[in-house]
């Protein structure tokens, strides 16, 4: 019988996977900062969606042709989404999401009120202006911060609530009222729904983002944040430290305890390291009893003894068993690497804190081992 060679998996699926990424952009920033990789999603969508706009307002016969204020508005729009997804990719800040979701339901306002030019009333009957603020409630969603979901259905509401009123007080009457305070209400829905779907979208992302039985971050977070600090610290000519961390002589422990005790003793472990760390600090469950350590602005000497005291405490902690009795007892052996001083990329740090583990469990385990 012939072997036929896997090849082995990417980690993310195939040609559907390729064409997302394009649009969302570099996968690792959806668990680095979920805030900024939204924003960059928002602001590419804004722009396509002025494409389309502008080429609306440009087809032969639509009602808004005559009015050229628009279509500057529209055109502005464009400028405006391309200096935000110029910023959003180099400038990021947690403030620009909501001043772009301001804007952005300012502008379907402006629009809106521009009708008036031709007609009072137009704003009243006005269908796809006044659509274009479920766009703007939509693109804010993508942002992923309740907060600005929240914000955006409501400026929405009451912008569009202001204009509605304005125009009333101008012709003193209300005509058509009823369908003016449902269109208010679906506004309020939107941005409802909208505050919904971030809440369940960030309940997923918990999943994904923590490890089931540690709580600790996960590889895909790991890998996520190694890049970006490869990238900051190549940047900004800066170090950090990474560990691999490894349970001493657990299979042991599981057969002679079996694993429900193997698990408890994997959480309390993680739990040292959770309280033991620096906020900045990230320790991911890297496999089964294996742990990642990654200490940004640390030299070697820094992480050694960080991880010296964290290889003691763990060393000195006894593992309660099921029952609430104390019991287990276990050590840990780590593999440590700098940046720069023991390679350039990811792959490089992670092969030589690799070595320097098997070469802690070669020379007795319950130790660190760094550069020589
Ligand atoms: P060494 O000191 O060389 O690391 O020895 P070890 O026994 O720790 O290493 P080995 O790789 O032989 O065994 C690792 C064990 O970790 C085997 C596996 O059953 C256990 N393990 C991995 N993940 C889990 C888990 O989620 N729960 C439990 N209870 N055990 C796990
Ligand atoms: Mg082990
Ligand atoms: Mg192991």
């Amino acid at each position: 019988m012939t072997e036929r060679a896997v090849a082995a998996p990417t980690g993310y699926a195939g040609a559907t996977d390729r064409l997302w990424r394009r649009m969302r952009g570099p996968v690792d920033l959806v668990f680095v900062d979920p805030g900024a990789s939204g924003e960059l999603l928002a602001a590419r969508a804004r722009v396509h969606i002025s494409v389309l706009l502008i080429g609306l307002h440009l087809l032969p016969g639509w009602p808004s042709g005559g009015n050229r204020a628009v279509l500057l508005l529209a055109i502005a729009a464009l400028a405006y989404a391309v200096v935000v997804r110029r910023m959003a990719t180099a400038h990021y800040t947690a403030g620009m999401g909501y001043a772009t979701s301001i804007v952005d339901a300012s502008c379907v306002t402006a629009s809106l009120a521009l009708m008036c030019l031709d007609d009072p009333m137009a704003p009243l009957q006005s269908i796809v202006r006044f659509q274009l603020y479920f766009l703007a409630i939509l693109l804010s969603s993508l942002k992923m911060n309740w907060r600005i979901s929240a914000l955006a259905g409501g400026l929405c509401a009451a912008q569009y609530g202001a204009l509605v009123a304005s125009i009333y007080l101008s012709v003193d009457a209300m005509p058509g009222w009823p369908g003016q305070a449902g269109r208010l209400g679906t506004l309020v829905g939107a941005g409802y729904l909208g505050v919904v779907v971030v809440l369940r979208a960030q309940q997923l992302r918990d999943l994904s983002t923590r490890d089931f039985l540690t709580g600790l971050a996960t590889r895909a977070v790991l890998d996520g944040r190694l890049a970006e600090e490869v990238s900051r610290a190549r940047r900004h000519r800066r170090r950090f430290a990474l560990a691999l961390v490894d349970i001493d002589n657990f299979k042991r422990l599981n057969d002679q305890h079996g694993h429900p005790e193997g698990d408890s003793v994997l959480r309390g472990v993680a739990d040292v390291f959770r309280s033991s760390v620096r906020e900045s600090d990230l320790v991911a469950r890297y496999g089964g009893e294996e742990f990642a350590v990654l200490l940004p602005e640390a030299n070697a000497a820094e992480a050694r003894a960080r991880l010296e005291a964290l290889r003691l405490m763990v060393e000195a902690t006894p593992f309660a068993d099921r029952d609430g009795r104390v019991a287990h007892r276990v050590t840990l052996s780590a593999g440590l690497a700098e940046y720069p001083g023991d390679g350039g990329s990811v792959a490089e740090l992670m092969a030589a804190a690799d070595a320097r583990l098997y070469e802690a469990k070669r020379t007795g385990r319950n130790r660190v081992v760094m550069a020589s």
